[in-house]
């Protein structure tokens, strides 16, 4: 690559040029392509909802695609699976790249809306295998979700040295008072589970860097 001299430093001890990237793809693990079809189907109840996005955590883990997070996006009342993601920040070199964050951005392309509260849509609900941190839990009411299911809870994400961001103390309340119902606790066992194995796999724990208390 030839690199122009129009930096305006002093110094010269950075790499000399990077890339100037405008188009960007995120790609989900090659082995959640390889079982959509195992994935995708109808699921009742909050637990057998909850039990997809555990599934599709511990897997990432397993297969060391990502970090121990999963979510899936459902339709409400039917159960129907809508899209499903995984943490992938540090393989794509993508901060957003939540498990939540994918979700919603698979579900929009999936129904070709990007609110998924729109008035020709199905109520849609996210379940996430850990509470969402500060960006997801911001996303969540853009989204158009009307319902949000959590696995893990906070305090069992930060045990194993992730950081949360910051998130208001009362973000379920807050949540509710943009009308959407929250449900948290479900399968938490089974999600702190995961978050213990990625721990104990020696594999990265990424920070916020914001809290120094
Ligand atoms: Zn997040």
């Amino acid at each position: 690559m030839t690199t122009s001299s129009t930096s305006s430093s002093g110094t010269d001890t950075g790499p000399e040029s990077v890339p100037f990237v405008t188009q960007a793809t995120v790609v989900l693990p090659a082995w959640l392509t390889d079982d959509a079809a195992r994935y995708r189907g109808v699921y009742p109840t909050s637990e057998d909802r909850m039990a997809v996005a555990v599934e599709v955590a511990r897997r990432n883990v397993d297969e060391r695609t990502g970090g121990p997070f999963g979510a899936v996006i459902v339709e409400l009342e039917s159960g129907r699976l809508v899209s499903v993601g995984v943490n992938r920040v540090i393989e794509q070199n993508a901060a957003f790249a939540h498990a939540e964050m994918l979700a919603f951005l698979m579900a929009g392309r999936a129904v070709e809306n990007f609110d998924l509260g729109a008035d020709d849509l199905p109520a849609m609900q996210l379940v996430t295998s850990a509470e969402p941190c500060a960006m997801c839990l911001g996303t969540i009411p853009w989204s158009g979700v009307r319902s949000v299911i959590c696995g893990a809870r906070d305090a069992d994400i930060r045990d194993i040295g992730f950081d949360e961001g910051a998130k208001p103390r009362d973000w379920i309340a807050k949540l509710n008072a943009r009308g959407i119902a929250v449900e948290v606790d479900v399968l938490r066992e089974d999600a702190i589970a995961v978050l213990q194995q990625y721990a104990a796999s020696g594999s990265i724990i990424y920070n916020s860097r914001g809290s120094s208390a």
